[in-house]
């Protein structure tokens, strides 16, 4: 069907009638999307864009075999964990057999901030300690304890929690430990002690800061010294995304207390969960109960089961490696032509390009998205490109991506 713009400003007339002036739309120009397959989004005129931003649809917009699998179990029963039923089970046996030993029980949930809030709640009722480390660019979720361990929203940072300054390129991965050692001597002398390190193992929300290899180790290790955990937030990385296996963290050589997912998890289907040791699981059942009437639905398990299927069956980890190192190579081509692009992280099909600054990176969204590429922005002052395409995206996307962004640049940011 074919819309006006004119139905279109009516649609942004209504929305913005009825809906909270605390929505925000992406772009200058907002896209209305109608529906989408793989890598394309289509809009109400049937234009199509490359969807190089979400890393919801980690295997592809509507998969086919993912909504199958949702639609064949809703069909037949969609309940809740306080049933015996066998998607729960099924779903924690398959998680927990793309993790460490060490990570022996399963939580779910219906987002990556509940994950997050029962992560921080177990991590300071095991340790009996109250303080949090976070990267002073951190987005861990929405709800109230997790704004205040957000402080990209700039928000104020809650009780207990200290920040740490994480430069998007580091000298050595000794430079991390220096800094969550200096939030942890500022703990001290506020009379705190540890309760965790939560950080996203590939500090997307800071801009994509993905090197050197490890530099976690020597900070979580002087954490657990103290008496924290480390909870590893891989709502971003996890599912394959960085092409070095299934999670962020098995690039930094250390295996977390918990890990917590979202996002990918279900396709777009909520679902998500905490992974923690088995004794944290233990303690935290002894002391709390814990039900949540979404979390772990029948379908919402069947939709993480397919997501879970498609990785493995299209080898979709090994893919993202390659393809990422090809989408790397191109962007790299580019840096070297285009002054805008100051800088090259990521891994996998995770990627950051810095810019000079905000404006400059908006004013390249913007024109990407006019361009029939979709993007986004992140990092201090939201200054570098965030790309990162479902994990399926083919050779000849990578070349559309590349030649899409070489064209917006030349004709567009650096007339
Ligand atoms: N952690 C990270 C690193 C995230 O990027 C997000 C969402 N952007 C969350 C947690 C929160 O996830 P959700 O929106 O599913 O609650």
């Amino acid at each position: 069907m074919h819309t006006t713009s004119h139905e279109q400003d009516t649609l942004l007339a209504r929305r913005q009638r009825v809906l909270s002036p605390s929505y925000r739309l992406f772009y200058d120009e907002p896209m209305h999307a109608v529906r989408s397959e793989g890598v394309w989004v289509y809009d109400a005129d049937g234009r199509r864009y490359l969807d190089a931003y979400n890393n919801v649809p980690v295997v592809g917009h509507c998969h086919p075999y993912v909504v199958e699998q949702v639609a064949k179990q809703a069909a037949v029963l969609n309940t809740h964990t306080r049933y015996l039923t066998d998607k729960p089970v099924e779903l924690a046996e398959r998680l927990l057999g793309t993790m460490p030993p060490e990570l022996g029980s399963v939580i779910f949930m219906n987002s990556g901030s509940e994950a997050n809030d029962l992560a921080v709640r177990i991590s300071r009722l095991v340790t009996g300690n109250s303080g949090i480390i976070v990267t002073d660019c951190a987005y861990h979720g929405t709800t109230d304890l997790l704004s205040g361990l957000s402080p990209v929203t700039g928000l104020p940072t809650g009780p207990g929690v200290f920040t740490v300054s994480l430069p998007p390129k580091m000298a050595d991965a000794g430079e991390f430990r220096i800094l969550v050692r200096g939030a942890l001597d500022k703990m001290r002398e506020a009379g705190i002690r540890p309760a965790a390190l939560l950080v996203d193992t590939i500090f997307g929300s800071d801009g994509v800061v993905s090197g050197p290899v490890c530099f976690l180790k020597g900070a979580v290790d002087d954490v657990r010294r103290e008496g924290g955990l480390f909870i590893a937030d891989e709502v971003q990385p996890g599912f394959g995304r960085t092409g070095a296996g299934m999670w962020g963290f098995a690039r930094h050589g250390v295996v977390p207390d918990i890990v917590t997912m979202g996002k990918p998890m279900g396709n777009g289907y909520p679902v998500a969960s905490a992974v923690l040791r088995r004794e944290l699981a233990d303690i935290f059942g002894r002391h709390q109960r814990y039900f949540n009437t979404f979390g772990g639905s029948t379908v919402g398990c069947a939709a993480a089961l397919a997501v879970l299927d498609v990785i493995e069956n299209e080898d979709l980890v090994v893919h993202a490696a390659e393809t990422g190192a090809y989408l790397k190579d191109g962007l790299q081509n580019l840096c070297k032509r285009h002054d805008v692009f100051t800088d090259l992280r990521g891994t996998g099909l995770f990627l950051g390009v810095q810019t000079p600054s905000g404006d400059v990176a908006a004013r390249i969204v913007n024109a990407l998205r006019r361009a029939g590429v979709l993007i986004g922005a992140a990092g201090r002052g939201n200054a570098a490109l965030k790309i990162r395409p479902p994990l399926s995206v083919s050779r000849s996307d990578v070349d559309y991506l590349i030649g899409t962004i070489d064209d917006v640049l030349n004709k567009e940011i650096e007339r």
